[in-house]
């Protein structure tokens, strides 16, 4: 959930294992493992909006995803479902060279 809006929706293991918005990649990133190399949890850029300065359009997480596209600065992406899980994403399903980003790792 972002924004108060419910952004992924699915079975536990399967968004944990396989994670399809970039907010709830970007929690899993961000969880401190205790075995390994530390310093690989990463938090999340910038900060959560406050309820009362959500954007007017547009996807909400906008400001702190790396997969943000130019659609994403007017349209509110629709929430998707296939195959069980619903993600609410306008990079979700593309391509990663249509989205011009990195992959999240
Ligand atoms: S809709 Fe755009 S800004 Fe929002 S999470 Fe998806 S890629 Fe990022």
């Amino acid at each position: 959930m972002y924004g108060g809006r419910v952004v992924e929706h699915g079975p536990v293991t399967e968004v944990l294992g396989d994670a399809r918005h970039p907010y709830t990649r970007g929690l899993i990133r961000a969880i401190p493992r205790l075995t390994g190399d530390l310093s690989l949890a990463r938090a999340l850029p910038g900060r959560p909006p406050t309820l009362g300065t959500l954007p007017a359009q547009g996807c909400v997480f906008r400001e702190r995803c790396e997969r943000r596209m130019d659609v994403c600065e007017t349209d509110d992406p629709a929430a998707v479902t296939r195959d069980g899980r619903t993600v609410a994403c306008h990079a979700t399903g593309r391509p990663l060279e249509l989205v011009g980003r990195e992959e999240l790792v």
